[in-house]
């Protein structure tokens, strides 16, 4: 079968490899599309600690089902599939404590096992997420980056009617934005880019700060009546960005880690005392793809305002590539396979 194949941080090729085998209780897909992510572009350029070579990258996932295990009886051959990537131990401390997320032995198709970005894909059943018909392939590939989303915003425990500062315009950014836009928020998002901002606002952003224009603290003192932002969610993974997200939050709030920073950032952890915050971390998600099939479903979030464009699999290289040395002319961009 075909497939994105990295030999190393640097070479990604089409390659013609074998097909997986089989396990019992996993279900054979045949992918239909697959998003590129960040994390993505970090294998291919070496950036990644997680991830181990040779590798077949991808875990935005989604495709149709072509074989289940005998006795299965909700699957069906044909049926329209979406994968959840983060593959758990079950038995580990956070696995136990229904934070099967950060289990200590996770293996994230794409990451530390091989991923989705080739014809076919076998995987645990209990982690196939059966979808309707009558979703656009493109769309489907977007699920799993929304669960992201909500798991930050989750993680955040923001409740309606109240302000959440968003930092990183990103498609996980985007896409935490719309879903606080579900529950009632009003977030306000910041970035230093203004087409991206300009997106935000198409999507139905009211509040839109360039901090590099702006003075963010004051313009989010005065969207907040002088409260500032009950919570930020900080999806960008910048080190300023981080450290104003305690600029940005209110006195006793709650701010949520999902941005990925490359390195260590200094902190003035007596601020965290003296507002009394509430700081998390928020990796992959947990328990969100029924959800975040239905929010796709039922159009309750555009996924199509993230997507940049969609391109062939035998495309999938040379925009690796472009991503990775012009990572501001992209959002998301997800393949389709035939
Ligand atoms: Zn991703
Ligand atoms: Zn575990």
């Amino acid at each position: 079968m075909k497939a994105i194949y990295l030999k190393e941080a640097g070479n990604i090729q089409v390659a013609d490899i074998n097909q997986p085998e089989s396990k019992a209780d996993q279900i054979l897909i045949r992918v239909k599309s697959v998003g590129i992510c960040g994390s993505d572009i970090s294998a291919y350029l070496g950036t990644s600690p997680l991830v181990t070579y040779p590798r077949i990258i991808g875990h935005e996932i989604a495709g149709e089902v072509v074989e289940v295990p005998a006795g299965e009886e909700l699957l069906a051959v044909g049926d329209r599939v979406v994968l959840e990537p983060y593959v758990y131990c079950g038995k580990c401390y956070p696995c136990r404590n229904k934070r099967t997320n950060c289990c200590e032995n996770l293996n994230v198709r794409g990451v530390h096992i091989d991923g989705g970005m080739a014809e076919y894909v076998y995987h645990p059943r209990h982690l196939v997420h059966k979808v309707p018909a009558g979703i656009p392939w493109n769309h489907l590939a977007m699920a799993e980056p929304l669960t992201i989303s909500m798991h930050a915003v989750n993680r955040s425990r923001l409740q309606q009617g109240e302000y959440a500062v968003i930092t990183g315009c990103g498609p996980i950014g985007l896409l935490a934005a719309q879903y606080a836009l579900t529950i009632g928020v009003k977030p306000i998002m910041v970035d230093p880019v203004d087409e991206r901002l300009a997106m935000a606002r198409k999507a139905g952003v009211e509040y839109t700060i360039n901090p590099v224009k702006e003075d963010a603290v004051e313009v989010i003192k005065e969207i907040t009546g002088g409260t500032m932002a009950e919570v930020v969610i900080e999806a960008s993974g910048n080190a300023a960005a981080i450290r104003s997200s305690i600029d940005y939050v209110a006195y006793s709030g709650r701010i949520s880690l999902v941005g990925y920073p490359k390195n260590e950032v200094a902190l003035p952890t007596a601020l965290f005392t003296k507002k009394e915050l509430d700081i998390v971390g928020a990796r992959n998600s947990f328990q969100a793809f029924a959800q975040s099939i239905r929010l796709i479903a039922e159009n309750k979030v555009d996924v199509a305002a993230v997507i940049t464009k969609t391109i062939s699999f035998e495309e999938i290289p040379a925009i690796v590539h472009d991503i990775s040395v012009n990572p501001g002319n992209y959002m998301k961009v997800i393949a389709e396979l035939e």
